[in-house]
């Protein structure tokens, strides 16, 4: 120890793949080891697109990130030529004392966020393809819209690769250690020295962190692809991407949401914890429930979009215990630095919180906030 490496980093996923751009671009030697092939359709950010918004109401520090992430997002696609980030505004909906809507509204009016609101009889004038309930109103945010999240990670590997980082794929690391001087890590086949190692194995972290006083909860989600009765009217340009929270609307629960049409269908889902699985127990095998979460919405909500469902997809959140990601330095070695936790909504910081693993691991600090993620909060 330390080796040929400045830093190793495990898992080349969305966080992963984006640390080992920012280390290469830094000018450090990186080796990026992942257990699967990258980009996979195993891991969290399968299922071609994520939401990416501003107007952000789970807590007000992740608006600055988000800036940055933003900012990150447009930096690799002129680097690259890939078009990653596409901005179709989202389109928020519920009741005003909902959830959603007052976090929107809260954060928009915190942040100065440019976001309009719409009455009900606004959003039946602009949005007719949704039918919604009296008293649900809506939130417009024009900075909104989506990622290609399979292609970013590729994108973000694949540039790395160009600025001189080794890639290690389908080599799983089983364990790791840590002296004064800095890390092995150990795989399948054999074991590599690094001054750094940056753990990122999203659903698996819970075997890979050693953190026994951290939960992760692993859960099973579902993703549908459905051709819509009437397609053209929820076309790229005049459909947004949207979200519906459905609080007090009946037996309904967590948030739905969608995206505009795409060559797979009109794209949509539900955001609420699904069951509790080892991640290795989840697997692409789906189930006639699967459909129905997919089209019950639908017949709620959007009923010229019923149609054939094309396709059902299966992914993975990794919950932390307060729903807010966990990004510090390990707590057995200056050397190791770790992410995780990212509860359903961590695709969209990718491009940032790779920028911050690679400050965390090269200068031991950052000075983008993210004290609200860090460990501590578990000691209290
Ligand atoms: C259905 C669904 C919808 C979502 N929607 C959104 C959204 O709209 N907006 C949003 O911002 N976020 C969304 N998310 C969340 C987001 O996709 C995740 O938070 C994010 O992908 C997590 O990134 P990660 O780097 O932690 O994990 P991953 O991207 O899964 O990367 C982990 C990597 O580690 C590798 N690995 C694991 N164990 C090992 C090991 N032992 N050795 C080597 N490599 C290993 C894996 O193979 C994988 O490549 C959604 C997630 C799901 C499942």
């Amino acid at each position: 120890m330390p080796g040929p490496y400045d830093a190793i980093v495990v898992g080349v996923g969305s966080m992963g793949a984006a640390a080992c751009y920012h280390l290469a671009k830094r000018g450090a030697r990186v080796l990026g080891i992942d257990s699967q092939s990258v980009p996979n359709t195993n891991s969290s950010y399968n299922g071609d697109t994520r939401v990416i918004r501003l107007t952000y109401q789970e807590h007000p520090n992740y608006v600055p990130l988000l800036r940055d992430a933003y900012r990150l997002w447009e930096e690799i696609g002129q680097e690259t030529g890939a078009t990653l980030l596409h901005k179709t505004g989202v389109l928020y909906m519920g009741f005003p004392d909902g959830e959603a809507i007052r976090g929107v509204r809260l954060a928009s009016e915190t942040h100065k966020l440019p976001c309009s609101t719409l009455t009900h009889g606004e959003l039946a004038k602009q949005f007719p393809q949704f039918t919604l309930h009296d008293g649900m109103i809506g939130a417009l945010e024009p900075e909104g819209g989506y990622l290609l999240s399979e292609l970013a990670v590729e994108t973000y590997a694949q540039a790395a690769q160009r600025l001189g980082a080794e890639l290690l794929t389908n080599e799983p690391v089983i364990d790791w250690a840590s002296d004064g001087n800095g890390v092995t890590v150990r795989t399948a086949t054999g074991s590599h020295d690094a001054a750094k190692l940056i753990l990122c194995p999203g659903a698996w972290a819970g075997g890979l962190l050693r953190l026994p006083d951290v939960p992760l909860t692993v859960t099973r989600q579902v993703l549908g692809w459905v051709q819509p009765g009437r397609p053209e009217l929820f076309q790229p340009g005049t459909f947004p991407v949207w979200n519906i929270d459905p609080n007090g609307d009946g037996d309904l629960t967590g948030i739905y949401y969608g995206f505009p049409m795409s060559g797979d269908g009109l794209k949509l889902a539900r955001h609420h914890p699904g069951q509790a699985m080892a991640p290795d127990a989840i697997t692409d095998e789906t189930f006639p429930a699967d459909e129905e979460e997919i089209v019950l919405p639908l017949r709620r909500y959007l009923p010229d979009a019923l149609g054939q469902v094309r396709t059902i997809k299966v992914c993975k959140y990794t919950n932390s215990a307060d729903g807010h990601f966990i990004i510090d330095r390990h707590p057995e070695s200056d050397h190791v630095h770790f992410a995780c936790g990212f509860s359903g909504h961590g695709f969209k910081f990718a491009s940032v919180m790779g920028k911050v693993l690679a400050e965390l691991a090269l200068d031991g600090k950052t000075e983008r906030p993210i004290d609200f993620l860090r460990l501590s909060r578990y000691s209290h």
